[in-house]
């Protein structure tokens, strides 16, 4: 179980002081698939990176499973990150050098797995999301959606059970958005636990739940 209770991030620039989550309480279970929508400026991409330990809350308690992640010193939240979560961007962020069958198999390399074992975890996950066929292109050589897919399954094989996505279908027209919703469906199917921003209502209906975000509250 995923849990925030009473989450408030101030970011202070220069003194500029911007209240971007104004006492957050969110429940999330363990394989579910989260959708959440708001307006521009709402919050919603701090409250991702606070999900995803890739920010700290001003105050609050954050419960992930026994991890009181909101306690945890650098060292140990950069551990919780590796150990639980993958994040997927708007615009992939795929090595653009590397071909998709390396792109999934980067979070493997560290994982003490023969070059066998890796090779049937990343056919797998390419697989799974549709884009078997494609391992030797390079992303420049395939379309926006076949490299989310790919962004997808590089993922996936990290094994985290934690799938944070921001805008994931942000720079792909409707019809494909949707497809990669269906793949994150797939995803939520595997056990993964999905959290995806988006501000498309027919990408969102394909989640199990919409959180919506005004002004850093939930609506
Ligand atoms: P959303 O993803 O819903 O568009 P954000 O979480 O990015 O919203 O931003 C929420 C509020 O916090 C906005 O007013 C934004 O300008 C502000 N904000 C976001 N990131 C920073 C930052 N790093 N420093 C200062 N203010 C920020
Ligand atoms: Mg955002």
């Amino acid at each position: 179980m995923i849990e925030l209770r009473n989450i408030v991030k101030i970011y202070d620039t220069e003194g500029v002081k911007t209240e971007a989550l104004r006492g957050i309480d969110l429940k999330i279970d363990m394989g579910e698939y989260v959708a959440i929508m708001g307006a521009s400026g709402s919050g919603k991409s701090t409250l991702l990176h606070i999900l995803g330990g890739m920010d700290k809350a001003t105050s609050g308690e954050y419960l992930y499973n026994n991890i009181r992640v909101n306690e945890l010193k650098e060292s140990k939240l950069h551990e919780f990150r590796k150990n639980n979560v993958s994040f997927i961007f708007q615009n992939f962020a795929l090595m653009k050098y590397y071909t998709v069958f390396e792109n999934v198999e980067m979070p493997l390399l560290s994982r003490g797995l023969s070059a066998k074992e890796r090779k049937k975890t990343v056919r797998e996950m390419l697989e799974l999301v549709g884009i078997a066929d494609l391992e030797k292109k390079l992303p420049i050589h395939i379309s926006g959606g076949q490299q989310q897919r790919c962004a997808i399954a590089r993922a996936l094989a990290s094994g985290n059970e934690l799938i944070l996505a921001d805008e994931p279908t942000g720079a792909l027209d409707s019809k494909t958005g949707q497809e990669i919703m269906e793949v994150f469906k797939k995803v939520r199917e595997m056990g993964k636990t999905v959290v995806v921003i988006t501000h498309d209502a027919n990408v969102a209906e394909k989640a199990d739940r919409i959180v919506r975000l005004e002004d850093g509250r939930i609506g």
